[in-house]
């Protein structure tokens, strides 16, 4: 079984990159996948994690991308196999991280306004080496017992069209596909389903358009995926030569109705995505340097 979808502490999740990879060989994962938000600073943890307990571990990254989806719909590129040294990549994530900072200013800014109190010291302390995102001002709003829950949080403050919502600078999808090929990683589509198309025909149109970008493959294999949708995605992949990936999307205890490896119970993703995705990524390798 293997899992190329996670989170630690270095974006929002719970677990540093080490606590990971323990776990994965605890419940006897073959290969894990880190994919941070926005960031790749825990891949070097997490490599030399991989070799000290014998897991197959994969330097990813997860990006969030500028593009206009109705139905509240988000789109999210992996890259997987990048390289986790490549300076491009990292100065292009610092930019995101910065403008993060600057964002988080104006939320703790907005919530002040609606009589709050919150800070940025404080802000910067919960989200510790990882880059700020909502869910650390939602995690010290319910500390503060200004909600009950971190969901609440959402619901009242910090969801799109709440008061304290402020957009996030991202990349477009050319731009996104892009800085993950430069960095010699395969573009992959995360959780297809959740770009919230009503009909599978305009998922598929949207994965056609990323594929003329450079879009390598897509997760067929995702908790809570449906399971027609994901049959109807992997018919599509195979017809269109698209490699298939899956993961979890764990998050450690910051959403704990997720399993590492099974998802909510509903995920046993073969060793064989894990083996094809490397397959795929090394004639990618041998192409670009008979190209060059
Ligand atoms: P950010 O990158 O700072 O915009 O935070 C995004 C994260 O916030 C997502 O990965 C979710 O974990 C969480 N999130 C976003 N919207 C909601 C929502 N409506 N309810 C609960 N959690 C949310
Ligand atoms: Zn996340
Ligand atoms: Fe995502």
């Amino acid at each position: 079984m293997v899992d190329l979808q996670m989170h630690s502490t270095y974006s929002d999740g719970s677990k540093t990159p080490l606590e990971l990879v323990r776990e994965a060989r605890d419940l006897g994962l073959s290969a894990i996948a880190l994919t941070d938000h926005d960031t790749i600073d825990g891949l070097t943890e997490f490599l030399s994690a991989g070799r000290k307990y014998g897991i197959t571990t994969v330097a990813g990254v997860e990006i969030s991308v500028d593009t206009k989806l109705s139905n509240n719909g988000h789109m999210h590129i992996l890259g997987l196999f990048i390289d986790p040294d490549d300076q491009d990549l990292k100065s292009k994530l610092n930019y995101l991280r910065t403008q993060r900072n600057l964002r988080a200013e104006k939320i703790i800014r907005k919530l002040n306004e609606l009589g709050i109190q919150i800070n940025l010291a404080e802000l910067e302390e919960e989200a510790g080496e990882g880059s700020i995102g909502r869910p650390h001002v939602a995690k010290i709003l319910l500390k503060k017992k200004v909600v009950s829950s971190m969901q609440e949080a959402f619901d009242i403050y910090l969801a799109k069209g709440k008061p304290a919502y402020m957009d996030k600078v991202k990349f477009g999808e050319a731009d996104a596909i892009q800085m993950i090929k430069d960095a010699h990683g395969l573009a992959i589509l995360a959780h297809p389903h959740l770009m919230n198309f009503k009909a599978f025909k305009d998922t598929a149109e949207k994965i056609l358009t990323l594929q003329k970008l450079g879009l390598d493959g897509v997760e067929v294999f995702y908790s809570g995926m449906p399971a027609s949708f994901s049959k109807e995605l992997q018919s599509f992949t195979k017809v269109h030569h698209l490699v298939n990936s899956g993961g979890s999307d764990y998050h450690g205890l910051n959403k704990d109705h997720i399993r590492m490896g099974f998802g909510k119970g509903d995920l046993n993703i073969p060793n064989e995505v894990y083996s094809n995705l490397k397959k795929y990524w090394l004639n990618s390798k041998v192409e670009l340097f008979r190209s060059t």
